[in-house]
Formats: C-alpha cells, structure tokens, sequence
C-alpha cells in the first residue's frame, strides 16, 4: 500500500531511527509499504522514516542501462538494520535526488565502495561489498536511519544556491 511521504521540515527525517529486534507481520507490511511508494514515485531507495516509521529499514533497486542506453530498474531489496563500513578512500562527487526534497538535485561526494551487513525480510544475514551506484544508494538510504539528508553533505559550490531553495522549501 502506498504511503504519504514525509518531507523536509518534518522532525522525523532528523531522528536516528530504532534497531528493528524481530520479524514481525507488522515489519513485513512496513517493507511492502515501502517498496509500494518507492515505486509509486520512481524512486530507487526509501527508509522508513520517510514515511514516517522511525525504524532501522530500507528498500532499494539497482538502476542497470541496457545496450541501448535505456535505463531500467532492478527487483526491489529490503535492508534491514543495516551497519556501513571500510568505506573506500577513493571518492567521486554525483548528483543526487531524495523524495523529501523534490526538485532539489545536489553534488554529494561519497566513498565509491562500502561494506554492508544487514538482515533480511527472511532474517538471513548478508555481508557484501558494494561498489558505484549500489553503494552510492545505500549510503543514501542508510544516512536516513541517522537523521542525515543530502543536502547535509553537499559540496561547497552548491551550498548557497541549496541553501536559498531550502529557504522556500520550507515556506
Ligand atoms: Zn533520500
């Protein structure tokens, strides 16, 4: 089921959100939900507190670009209580969208690669590197569960003109 969406302004985005201890019916709805407004609005992630669940949850899809240079999406996955690290030294600065600020597109520079371990829907453990766009997503994502947008992290020439949009954002 499609949810509303919480957008910037609303306390929830800035709260670090809470470990999720079982699988429960109530969980697994949460993840549908997710998965159902994330594609609702075209998105490749969603946390929960961008619906307004302040737990430890995320979807997201692989973005892949076919010979023809059409870009298709890839099966949804649901993260759950996921822990980053070892990020790489080597970064690179691309722009990004968040659902919670629409029509905000900003440079964010970030790690290319990262170590992620985390539970499944069906409570199995994965720990796997992620490189490029995947890991680009989930750091995305992951910032959600600790109250960190985007915009938080932007680089130095975009900040006065993200700070002027903000202001009207929030009007
Ligand atoms: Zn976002």
């Amino acid at each position: 089921m499609e949810r509303s969406l919480c957008y910037y302004g609303n306390p929830i985005l800035r709260q670090k959100a809470n470990k999720i201890e079982k699988i429960t019916p109530e969980i697994r709805q949460l993840a549908a939900d997710l998965i159902d407004t994330m594609i609702v609005h075209h998105g490749v992630g969603l946390a929960a507190p961008q619906i307004g669940v302040a737990l430890r949850m995320y979807v997201f899809r692989d973005e892949k670009t076919q010979p023809d240079g059409m870009v298709v999406l890839g099966e949804p996955h649901v993260v759950i209580n996921p822990v980053l690290s070892s990020p790489s030294k080597h970064t690179d600065s691309v722009l990004e969208g968040c659902l919670s600020i629409p029509g905000i597109r900003v440079h964010v520079t970030r790690p290319t690669s990262i170590q992620i371990c985390y539970q499944t829907l069906e409570d199995k453990k994965i720990d796997c590197r992620l490189e490029g766009f995947l890991a680009r997503v989930n750091m995305h994502e992951n910032d959600h569960l600790n109250g960190t947008l985007h915009v938080d992290r932007i680089d130095s020439e975009d900040r006065k003109y993200v700070a002027r949009l903000l202001h009207k954002f929030k009007k």
